[in-house]
């Protein structure tokens, strides 16, 4: 029997890019945003001058993970397929994806409910990866795995796996909601008394130094486990397990943030006590992905100087790098993060948008969002945005303005 036929493990695709990349160009091109990015990333329509990010949209996690997850449709046509959760954060290729006949394991109060896969089926594991725990029981089920799991993603696992087999607790500066990080936290498990905690922002941070230092003002231990709670490993106990501490990341995170933060908590340990102690219990890296910080970088950029007049931002409200890129936008102009194009209303010319960080945060809608005359639009996207998409929701702003895209 041929190797192929007993292998149930798959992390390098199929071979058969050449046939699923002319569906996926088509899928997902935007002649227009080609254009702008064949003109230097910007380009005049009529009176809207627009800057597209030199960075922006697909990043190569995502790239591969689409490519596997068609490949694996086409090397398995009379198989059931199935994806755990979503391949990536955006509702628009999530539901190619399910038209291209592979469904959807939804989780339910965040854990997968695997009962319905067999030996006989294929499971794709998503970009950001899936949990030990979930692994563990996709290899006991038996089923064929396609693996689409970043190497970035990756790359901080292997930090997680360093600090909890040094007996370092891992600091995970990251959303505990988020598929990466709760995967990402599960693999200290993969070592005896391994320990997490993952901190949202930096004053989450400065709560977990403060306990660190015993310093003034630093939560009672019941304080600090209530705020804590569903965000640490099981029997985490915050006077045994902040001895030593690694900083990791969600590899989407804002970069700055995560910088100061992993710099703070070295600090407050120096502070505390001493260099020579925080040189010896205190371990960091930057674990943010190259595609994020080039995504971040390239919105700095585009905002030095002349920020646009009004800037937009297209991603899934769930994308974390996303909802970074948002973020940043807002500290430097009219910034409107929309999911996609339909968030844009041509008739009314109204908005509606998520003006706050948080995925969960309502949208709301806004009415007079285009300044008279002529205005310069900036334009972005998270990493899971299909350049179709940025296209769509450039060509409504335009709509609005009574300008013919084509000329
Ligand atoms: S955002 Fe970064 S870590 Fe996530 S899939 Fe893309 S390249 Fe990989």
């Amino acid at each position: 029997m041929p190797a192929e036929a007993t292998q149930t493990y798959f992390r390098r695709g199929f071979g058969l890019k050449a046939q699923v990349a002319p569906v996926i160009e088509t899928e997902y091109h935007s002649g227009i945003v080609e254009r702008i990015r064949s003109r230097g990333y910007a380009d005049h329509f009529g009176e809207v001058t627009v800057r597209l990010a030199k960075h922006f949209g697909f990043c190569y996690g995502v790239d591969r993970a689409i490519d596997y997850a068609y490949e694996t449709r086409l090397q398995f046509p009379d198989k059931r397929v199935f994806l755990v959760g979503e391949i990536i954060h955006n509702p628009h290729v999530n539901h190619r994806i399910v038209e291209c006949g592979i469904e959807v394991v939804s989780p339910r109060q965040g854990v997968f409910d695997f009962s319905n896969v067999t030996p006989d089926d294929v499971v794709i594991i998503p970009a950001f990866g899936v949990t030990l725990g979930d692994m563990k029981r996709l290899r006991e089920i038996g089923c064929v795995l396609v693996d689409t799991t970043c190497g970035s993603v990756l790359l901080v696992w292997k930090r997680v796996h360093g600090y909890a087999r040094d007996g370092y607790t891992a600091v995970i500066h990251g959303k505990y909601a988020h598929e990466e990080s709760r995967a990402t936290a599960s693999q200290v498990t993969k070592y005896p008394g391994g320990r997490y905690i993952i901190v949202r922002d930096m004053a989450e941070a400065e709560v977990v130094g403060e306990y660190m230092t015993a310093a003034p003002g630093a939560p009672s231990r019941e304080e600090f486990v209530r705020r804590f709670e569903g965000r640490c490993s099981d029997g985490f106990d915050p006077d045994e397990d902040l001895g030593k501490v690694g900083v990791a990341n969600q590899t989407t995170m804002l970069a700055t943030e995560s910088l100061a933060i992993a710099g703070r908590l070295r600090g407050m340990m120096a502070e505390a006590f001493g260099e020579a102690h925080a040189e010896e219990n205190f371990r960091s890296f930057d674990t943010i992905c190259s595609a994020t910080q080039e995504r971040q970088d390239a919105v700095l950029e585009l905002m030095e100087d002349h920020p646009p007049d009004v800037m937009v931002v297209v991603g899934g409200y769930n994308s974390s790098n996303t909802n970074h890129l948002a973020h940043l936008c807002r500290e430097y102009t009219a910034s409107y993060h929309i999911a996609d194009s339909a968030c844009i209303d041509t008739a009314t010319g109204w908005i509606r948008h998520k003006p706050e960080l948080d995925p969960d945060a309502p949208e709301v809608v806004t009415r007079e969002w285009l300044p008279p005359g002529p205005f310069v639009l900036g334009i972005t996207a998270g990493a899971s945005t299909p350049n179709n998409k940025i296209g769509e929701a450039l060509v409504r702003v335009l709509e609005i303005r009574g300008i013919d895209p084509k000329r």
